[in-house]
């Protein structure tokens, strides 16, 4: 039987209108407009396009944004004084510094720069600090992770006692996502690139994340039947039957795996429309604590 699929776009959407609708009020209440700012260093096409479309959602739904475009060979002292600057701008209630930063920059220093009260990626270390320790609460926890545990929640009663197997352990999403399924109290397993006999491994999961960058690399048969899957994968597959040239596909093979899991994200349309959506709810509740 084939599985549920879940409609990340959809969801994405709800919260689009329901962050657009409590701007709405917001501003009407006499309160500023809520603003991110993102900061961009360097040309890489991909970061590009993440910023522009990060600046169009915030248009849709009210929230300012405020773009900082720097070259490549930008010092680290610029870089920090930029940040420090829009700290403490007003106007400002999120800051949003694009992952990867081009060689030389120092990615540490550059995140604690950032206000962990203006950290809406929850990336600071301060904050990814927090979410790792019982009894802390981090300020904001990271886009992409909170995105996942929101379709996860949608789909099951309680996480609870579930065992999660995470594939992928990098700071912005396996390891972030892997302590937001430890609070909701399920059981972890985090696989990595040295993880032995990963088939055996993943075929023990309730819940299967997969965030390792490798194309339909989870198959059919590595899956328990009725898991539920989430691939946050966004792999560029060349396909020369299609006029872009392209495909995106992600770390799950999706047409196997659909037919053994009780409920699986696809590839586009899962994962990737939350990150925004949280994105903008992370800022309007910057704006919300700020004031
Ligand atoms: P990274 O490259 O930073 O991390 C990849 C992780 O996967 C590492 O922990 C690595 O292990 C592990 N890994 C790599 N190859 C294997 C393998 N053969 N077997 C087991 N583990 C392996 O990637 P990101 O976390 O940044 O991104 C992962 C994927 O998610 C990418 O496809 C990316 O495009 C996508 N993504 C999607 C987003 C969205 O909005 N939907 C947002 C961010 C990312 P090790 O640590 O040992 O090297």
């Amino acid at each position: 039987m084939a599985a549920i699929l879940i409609d990340g776009k959809k969801y994405a959407e709800e919260i689009r209108a329901e962050v657009a609708q409590k701007v709405k009020e917001w501003v009407a209440n006499g309160n500023a407009a809520p603003g991110l700012a993102t900061v961009l260093v360097g040309d890489d096409p991909a970061s590009h396009t993440y910023v522009k479309s990060k600046h169009k959602a915030c248009q849709q739904v009210g929230i300012l944004s405020f773009s900082h475009e720097l070259p490549a060979n930008t010092p680290q002292e610029k870089l920090e004084a930029l940040i420090r600057q829009l700290n403490d701008d007003q106007r400002v209630n999120g800051i949003l510094v694009q992952l990867p930063l081009p060689n030389g920059l120092d990615e540490e220093s550059t995140l604690n720069t950032v206000s962990i009260d203006k950290d809406v990626d929850g990336i600071h270390p301060v904050n990814i600090g927090r979410l790792a320790q019982k009894g802390r609460e981090p300020r904001f926890v990271p886009c992409t992770p909170a995105g996942v545990i929101y379709l996860l929640e949608k789909t099951l009663p309680s996480l609870e006692g579930k065992h999660a197997v995470v594939l992928g352990r990098s700071n912005i999403v396996g390891m972030p996502v892997a302590l937001l399924l430890l609070r909701a109290n399920a059981t972890i397993t985090i696989c990595h690139s040295h993880t032995v006999d990963l088939p055996a491994v993943v075929l023990t999961g309730d819940i299967v994340v997969a965030a390792i960058g490798r194309p339909e690399m989870v198959r059919g048969d590595w899956v328990k039947p009725g898991a539920v899957v989430i691939d946050v994968g966004i792999n560029h597959v060349e396909d020369q039957s299609i006029e872009k040239g392209f495909r995106l596909v992600g770390d799950v093979a999706f047409n196997e795996v659909k037919e053994v899991a009780y409920a699986i994200t696809p590839v586009p349309g899962g994962v990737g429309p939350m990150t925004i959506a949280m994105l903008l709810r992370s800022t309007l509740q910057a704006a919300e604590r700020n004031n």
